[in-house]
């Protein structure tokens, strides 16, 4: 019988999955696509502590491969519904059910739309959620970055080195991202800030040739002739089929502290997908640790 089941293997879950297996639970990792979650498109991880420079990918193979040299299962299934009853979590998938008595949700966030009329049509015929993914599709073409976190300037570096110009649309004029990230973009002659604006029509034939872009504070509209358009405005959380089990704020993310814990008992909620402020690889690391020990405090306690 199983202790834990962790759902989602990103830097979260794995994380959860190496407390918890060094802490003797028997644990079972339920991940519908490729393990490693967000961080794996992010060509440069810089800040994590202790690893100068490495690859999202690079890092998730690393937490993967220490998880299931630790002991902990795997099954590469989508999740469709959880149920709690008595104590016990009961979780079906596409190909079964699984079930134990303690549950961690670490199923992270996925990219939010900018919500045009025309967006879904021109999706891969020119809008775009991944630049490293298909960054090189818009070769030496001018392209436009939509967003002001973390993603949109990493977004805009990597279309730099690529593209003939980019352009960073940011709906303010300060910058959520870091600081010496929007610095070293000033530096690219290529890239051009387009700030206090948004987007507010996509143009083309069978594919995108252009956006039109609204300055907020003096109206003037611009038409930027743009091949591509990568949309990186933040995430929604991937909380649909849990939602019902414990407490979500409005935005649908999982109401749990710095402990992880839930509404619900033995029901842990594990880095992006949870209430909090700092959604960063180091603190879905962290929250898997936490979370983890605290499953396994939970089971000793019950
Ligand atoms: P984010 O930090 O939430 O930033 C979203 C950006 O999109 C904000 O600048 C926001 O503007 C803008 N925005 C939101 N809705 C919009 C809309 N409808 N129209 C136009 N603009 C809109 O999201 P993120 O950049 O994807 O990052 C998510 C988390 O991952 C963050 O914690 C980030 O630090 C982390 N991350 C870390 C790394 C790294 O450490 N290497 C890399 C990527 C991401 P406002 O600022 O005006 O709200």
């Amino acid at each position: 019988m199983l202790d834990l089941i962790i759902v989602g293997a990103g830097t979260a879950g794995l994380s959860a999955a190496i407390y918890a297996t060094r802490a003797g639970l028997s644990t079972l990792v339920i991940e519908r696509a490729m393990y490693g979650g967000q961080i794996t498109v992010s060509p440069e991880v810089d800040n994590y502590p202790g690893i100068p420079h490495t690859s999202g990918a690079e890092l998730a193979q690393g937490m993967y491969q220490q998880a299931e040299d630790l002991g902990a299962q795997f099954a590469f299934e989508t999740v469709e519904s959880v149920e709690e009853e008595g104590g016990l979590y009961t979780v079906r998938t596409d190909a079964g059910t699984h079930t134990a008595p303690a549950l961690i949700l670490a199923t992270g966030a996925q990219n939010r739309p900018l919500g045009l009329a025309e967006e879904q049509r021109f999706t891969g015929r020119g809008v775009s959620y991944c630049a490293t993914c298909d960054g090189m599709f818009f070769k030496g073409r001018p392209v436009a970055v939509v967003g002001g976190g973390n993603t949109a300037l990493e977004d805009a570096e990597v279309l730099a080195g690529i593209c003939s110009t980019v352009y960073l649309v940011h709906r303010r004029d300060q910058f959520r991202g870091e600081h010496a990230q929007v610095e070293r973009l000033r530096t690219h002659a290529n890239v051009e800030f387009v700030l206090d604006s948004v987007v507010t029509a996509l143009e083309g034939e069978d594919k995108l040739q252009a956006a039109v872009v609204e300055n907020r504070k003096t109206g003037e509209v611009r038409r930027l002739e743009v091949d591509g358009l990568f949309v990186a405005v933040g995430q929604i959380p991937q909380n649909q089929p849990f939602a019902h089990l414990a407490e979500t704020d409005a935005q649908g993310y999982l109401k749990a502290g710095e402990d992880c814990r839930t509404s619900r008992p033995g029901l842990f909620a594990a880095g992006d997908g949870r209430t909090k402020t700092v959604r960063q690889l180091v603190t879905a690391a962290a929250d898997g640790a936490v979370a983890a020990l605290g499953a396994a405090e939970y089971l000793r306690s019950r």
